[in-house]
């Protein structure tokens, strides 16, 4: 079984829209943008944009900002190509 734990790092832990297996957790994995707070497990999560904005319009979940990843500081704003 998989948890929220076993995502990517950096990746949105919210449950994959298109896991084939009802009932089995699977982490979408898309890069995560926001912090998403559930009252219900008091726990904050990160998640990608159409996650983030399921949970907070749909299911009552708090939007706790932007979540950076790590590597973002120094990332460029195009990818590096050389030359
Ligand atoms: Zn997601």
């Amino acid at each position: 079984m998989f948890t929220p734990d076993d995502a990517k790092p950096d990746g949105c832990q919210e449950a994959s829209l298109f896991n084939p297996i009802p009932d089995v957790y699977l982490p979408c994995n898309q890069p995560a943008v926001r912090r998403v707070y559930h009252s219900r497990e008091d726990r904050t999560y990160r998640m990608c944009a159409p996650c983030a904005d399921h949970n907070i319009t749909r299911r009552g979940a708090e939007d706790r900002g932007p979540y950076i990843q790590p590597d973002d500081e120094n990332a460029p704003e195009e990818p590096y190509h050389g030359g």
